[in-house]
């Protein structure tokens, strides 16, 4: 029986329920206080990211933390008069970096990301961008074998979700990345990958 919906958000989730509503023969309306878009899902990578299963949050990274912080160039910068406010977030994050926790998000997240690719390639045919999706790897570069073996277990979990990660040296990095600085000796190469332009 059709029905009338509603969606609020007009990214790509809004955009994608309401494609689904509508292809299950349902009413839809999208409502956005913005443009079409115009919000997280106009600036992102652009990764269809089939096989991304490991959460930011990983047993271990508070002991990481204060290396990045004092790596100028790390990935972690924090405003300290803004501490007080993500505290409470930070806690949050560091009981969702428990072991089991892990476990378990790893499983939801392979559950979403594995059906990515062959929910998306519909919606990109009917809308006739089928063309800006260029299905290439990924590549995992590193610098020393220690980087390369702190990150096994990860792949390790990929591999446990039937997700394949290859092992590449410095030889095999430069077949395939000939341009790539000779620094990057080691990698992990996830061939599966689809790239695309941002929504
Ligand atoms: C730097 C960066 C890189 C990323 N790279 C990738 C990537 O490579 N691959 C990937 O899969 N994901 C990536 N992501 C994540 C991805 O972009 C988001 O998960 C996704 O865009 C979220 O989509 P959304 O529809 O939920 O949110 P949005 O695109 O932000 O859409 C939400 C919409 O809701 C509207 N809205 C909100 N509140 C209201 C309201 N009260 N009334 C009316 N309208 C409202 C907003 O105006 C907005 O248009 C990246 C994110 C970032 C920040």
């Amino acid at each position: 029986m059709s029905e009338r919906f509603t969606v609020l958000g007009a990214g790509i989730i809004g955009v994608c329920t309401a494609l689904a509503l509508q292809r299950d023969g349902h009413q839809v309306t999208i409502i956005d206080r913005n443009e079409p878009g115009t919000g997280c899902s106009f600036g992102n990578a652009g990764i269809i990211h089939t096989g991304g299963c490991i959460p930011m949050a990983t047993p271990g990274i508070l002991k990481r933390v204060p290396k990045m912080l004092l790596d100028p160039e790390g990935a972690l910068v924090i405003r300290w008069r803004y501490l007080p406010r993500l505290l409470p977030w930070l806690f949050k994050m560091l009981a969702a970096a428990r072991p089991t926790r892990v476990e378990e998000i790893c499983r939801a997240l392979a559950h979403l990301s594995l059906q990515a690719r062959s929910a998306y390639l519909p919606l990109l045919s009917e809308a006739g961008a089928s063309a800006l999706l260029r299905p290439r790897g990924e590549l995992y570069v590193y610098r020393t074998k220690e980087a390369f073996d702190a990150e096994a277990w990860s792949m390790q979990v990929r591999r446990g979700f039937g997700i394949p990660v290859e092992d590449l040296d410095a030889n095999a990095i430069r077949d395939l990345k000939p341009a790539l600085s000779p620094n990057y000796q080691f990698a992990h190469y996830q061939p599966q990958r689809l790239y695309g332009e941002s929504v």
